[in-house]
């Protein structure tokens, strides 16, 4: 082994504007960037294996920290393994802290400078999250990328209140980064907060440059403020984070959310969205989204697009689809997410190739137009 390997890296190979492609080199492989992480909850991509996940062109999943640590746990994770062994995934990882999804589906939470004591959305035992204790449980599943315990702010909130939390973020940054210590392979991110206030924004980014990680997320968006909001602030945000360490948007989003999100400089994003709506009966096209539940696809022979290489494409029509979603059966939510992961590890290949070109905004242009034909006529 050479000195360098093993090493997490990150390597920008092109930039067009501000978008940017590039790398990130970890022991469990290569994450390309701009990447889309599709999300395991609980140790799973529901309804795909993840060979299948692999197989759609993801380079790296997403877990989250809170329901691990509460089903299985990470101690018995660990005992089995860590999380890569436990759901035969070998490639890298991303970990949230847990920050996020105690503040929004734990109940009765208390919030002191410490840390957070909260009560689970399970069976109503107690438990404790700290930045100390969210770097532990972080290490323990074995991730490859930890996020920094952070907490966000329940909207809507007074810039005062956006504030209070943000300064109480970047303290638990700093104790993140001392707990998180020296993990060769392993990498740490900060995450930004300041809600949609420039100047917060900025002093956040500050606090986390000041502190040193090996990525930056722009977090608190996607969080009901709407596209445009969400857009004003990637117009400056990533600006302010380092130009050499990748950027992470969190939970987004939309596929046009995505393409927006690119083209104002972030590397990295996931969202549950492609899977979750595939279990729903949506599925996103090159000419928006397909409800496959409604009538007008019962007796078309048709797949949902005749570009897409995925196996629901290559070998179903829309009138089975239709079927499998309208009678419950299983294969209708593995057959869709199938597809909805595919389509957009596609977008995100399709944007990687546009900007080593140099050709990203008659990408964009050609992303809109496209959606703005609609889906094929029915039959
Ligand atoms: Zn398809």
């Amino acid at each position: 082994m050479t000195q360098t390997a093993g090493r997490f890296r990150f390597d920008l190979t092109a930039t067009d504007g501000k978008a940017r492609t590039g790398a990130i080199s970890t022991p469990r492989g290569t994450i390309r960037t701009p990447a889309f992480m599709p999300v395991g909850t609980a140790a799973t991509v529901k309804g795909m294996l993840p060979e299948s996940v692999a197989a759609t062109g993801a380079d790296i999943l997403l877990g989250n920290t809170y329901h691990l640590m509460l089903r299985p746990t990470a101690e018995r994770i660990d005992r089995l393994g860590g999380l890569h062994r436990f759901m035969n995934w070998d490639k890298p990882i991303l970990t949230d802290s847990g920050g996020f999804q105690v503040m929004s589906l734990a109940a009765l939470r208390k919030l002191t400078e410490e840390g957070v004591t909260f009560k689970s959305h399970i069976d109503g035992s107690r438990h404790h999250l700290s930045p100390e204790r969210s770097m532990e449980i972080q290490r323990l599943l074995g991730s490859d990328i930890v996020m920094c315990f952070d907490e966000c702010p329940a909207l809507p909130a007074t810039d005062a209140e956006v504030a209070k939390s943000m300064r109480l973020s970047m303290r638990w940054a700093q104790r993140s980064r001392d707990a998180f210590g020296d993990r060769p392979g392993h990498a740490l991110f900060g995450i930004q907060q300041g809600g949609v206030t420039q100047e917060l924004r900025a002093e956040s980014a500050e606090a986390l440059c000041a502190i040193g990680f090996d990525g930056y997320a722009v977090g608190g968006l996607a969080v009901g403020e709407g596209q445009e909001a969400m857009f004003g602030v990637l117009d400056y945000a990533p600006d302010m984070l380092p130009q050499d360490k990748p950027r992470y948007l969190m939970g987004v989003g939309k596929p046009d959310d995505i393409v927006g999100a690119v083209k104002r400089g972030i590397d990295m994003m996931d969202c549950v969205l492609p899977s979750r709506s595939g279990r729903t009966g949506q599925a996103f096209t090159r000419h928006g989204v397909v409800n496959i539940k409604n009538a007008r696809h019962q007796d078309d022979p048709r797949p949902l697009d005749e570009a897409c290489g995925c196996p629901a494409c290559r070998g179903y029509s829309r009138a089975y689809l239709h079927h499998v979603f309208r009678a419950g059966e299983m294969i209708s939510g593995m057959l869709l997410t199938w597809h909805n992961l595919h389509y957009y590890q596609e977008l995100m290949q399709g944007m990687r190739d546009a900007i080593a070109a140099g050709r990203f905004a008659a990408f964009e242009a050609d992303f809109h137009a496209q959606r703005a034909e609609g889906d094929i006529p029915p039959l």
